[in-house]
């Protein structure tokens, strides 16, 4: 290797160096970035970590950019807190959240993975960058390209949420809603892509694009005290990110930095689109397209390009996969919010049900220390919870009227706790 990490493909092992390339030419396998670890092995160490910035460049010596390359978007390192609210509700003892909802700028993790792309845009010389999104790629793009003043066009399918929207629209971005699902919007995007040599994100520059996910799984070990977990239980679309904080760990392992020690990952996603999911549980190499039909728009990938190696990851690992429905996801929005103070999009509804679905029948045990990732921000997805809130009627700025409207409160919600305490059971 005359770099310090170049292209490799995934199944044949054919090496392509470093350029804005995602399939194999040879076999149609997805590139991945691999780097020299005897070259990383001075300069990632712990000291060197804890000295670098506070942000998720401090981990850059395994990220695909140059030792020259001045990073213009300090995202990452996000809080891990333990959850014990949650923790007691579910039936575990130690859990952990990695809270990825308040991740800067764009209030997802997609800001980490859009870092990397970007970086890799501007070295390659695009000068106009785009996606295919389920929305919250989209935001990170926008907000990042703006900053970086490259032009921008955000291909979403048209039915996305309109806070989605707007917060792409904000930062200048050229959106181009398309009458279809996301899957439709993708595929348009490796045409685009080809056609006016753009720099497509999740396309022609998905495999540096994956590489900043692995910052989430630096981050874990880190905030543990460099240790790794149990288990971890993380949202799936595509299936990159569950599969890249396994590389974190297993790099985080070869170079010495982390005991060895066997980590279970979980996935989650929403029944109405599951295809990961349901290929873990019949056991299966094969994942079945579907047509996407959930509240979790951010998961709503029906063709997953990273499912086999997603699904492969968990197996291996001894975990296993759940999908749970939109009412479900709704009710551990509202829990996760009541007992930890964080309020989640629909992924993280989806991946607080799961958790506690995976304690409920023994897949995780009470005493294992277990990360459940939330990975974008109830803000963006606030019509999930249309109608679940009364709006009480004004009153008179006057004591007497604030008595009565205890007095009303407290007989109507002892009338509800006759109803039933726990959201997510
Ligand atoms: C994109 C996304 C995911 C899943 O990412 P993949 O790497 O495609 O599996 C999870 N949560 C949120 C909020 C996302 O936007
Ligand atoms: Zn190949």
């Amino acid at each position: 290797m005359t770099t310090a990490y170049e292209l490799r493909c995934r199944e044949c092992g054919k090496t392509y160096g470093v350029q804005p390339l995602s399939i194999c030419d040879d076999c149609f396998s997805p590139l991945e970035v691999t780097y020299d670890l005897e070259h990383a092995r001075t300069r990632f160490t712990r000291e060197a970590i804890s000295a670098g910035p506070l942000n998720m460049w401090r981990y850059r010596a395994l990220l695909p950019v140059a030792d020259s390359y001045e990073p213009q978007t300090p995202a990452g390192l996000t809080p891990l807190v333990k959850a014990p609210r949650l923790a007691a509700r579910i039936g575990a003892r130690n859990l952990y959240i990695k809270n990825d909802a308040v991740c800067m700028p764009t209030l997802s993790f997609k800001d980490r993975v859009v870092a990397v792309a970007l970086a890799n845009a501007q070295a390659f010389g695009f000068d106009t960058v785009g996606c295919s999104s389920t929305g919250n790629l989209a935001n990170a793009v926008a907000a990042q390209a703006a900053r970086l003043g490259l032009k921008t066009f955000i291909l979403v399918p048209a039915d996305l949420e309109p806070a989605k929207i707007l917060n792409t629209q904000v930062y200048g971005a050229t959106l181009v809603r398309v009458d279809g699902n996301y899957d439709h919007v993708n595929r348009l995007c490796s045409q685009i892509a080809d056609r006016y040599n753009w720099g497509f994100v999740n396309v022609n520059l998905r495999p540096y694009y994956a590489e900043g996910s692995k910052t989430v799984g630096f981050e874990i070990a880190e905030q543990l005290g460099w240790r790794l977990p149990d288990n971890v239980v993380v949202p799936m679309a595509g299936g990159s990110l569950i599969t890249k904080i396994r590389k974190a760990f297993n790099e985080l392992i070869a170079l010495g930095l982390v005991e060895d020690k066997p980590v279970r990952f979980f996935g989650a996603q929403a029944t109405g689109c599951s295809p990961i999911a349901k290929a873990v549980k019949n056991g299966t190499e094969v994942i079945e397209p579907q047509r996407p039909h959930t509240i979790a728009r951010s998961l709503a990938i029906g063709n997953p390009a990273d499912g086999i190696y997603a699904s492969r990851a968990i197996r291996s690992s001894g975990g296993w996969a759940e999908d749970v429905s939109d009412v479900e996801i709704v009710s551990a929005i509202q829990e996760l919010a009541e007992t930890e103070g964080i309020f989640t999009e629909t992924a993280g509804g989806v991946t607080t049900a799961v958790t506690a679905r995976l304690s409920a029948h023994g897949r995780i045990q009470a005493d294992e220390l277990t990360v459940t990732c939330i990975t974008g921000n109830g803000l963006k997805t606030t019509d999930a919870l249309n109608g679940a809130y009364d709006q009480s009627r004004a009153i008179r700025p006057r004591l007497t009227d604030f008595e009565n409207f205890v007095e009303e409160y407290t007989a109507a919600s002892q009338g509800l706790s006759l109803a039933g305490e726990s959201h997510v059971r």
